[in-house]
């Protein structure tokens, strides 16, 4: 699988796995955590988090809602501090570059 900055199309691309911790739930909101690997570009240090991410972050959804099929909420969002992107962000970006 070959990495390439969505924003320079540097192929400078480095990985870092990192805990990331995002909220599930609009009423009582519950942290989850994954581990996903973030994606960081050498040239210009645009860190973004690509489907492999997604996919991991949705397999802990998944786990949590079979733990506690009863949680109020299906909604989530994966965009915090212009670092994590929805999927149809990501989708852009993928179709941009
Ligand atoms: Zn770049």
């Amino acid at each position: 699988m070959i990495l390439q900055c969505p924003d320079c199309n540097s192929r400078n691309v480095t990985t870092v796995w990192t805990e990331y911790t995002f909220p599930y739930g609009v009423v009582n909101p519950v942290n989850l955590t994954a581990k996903v690997p973030v994606r960081r570009c050498g040239c210009c240090k645009e860190s973004w988090l690509d489907y492999i991410g997604e996919a991991i972050m949705d397999r802990v959804v998944k786990d949590f809602e079979k733990q506690y099929p009863k949680y109020p909420n299906q909604h989530r969002t994966s965009y915090q501090d212009g670092l994590w992107y929805t999927k149809s962000q990501v989708q852009a970006r993928r179709e941009i570059s």
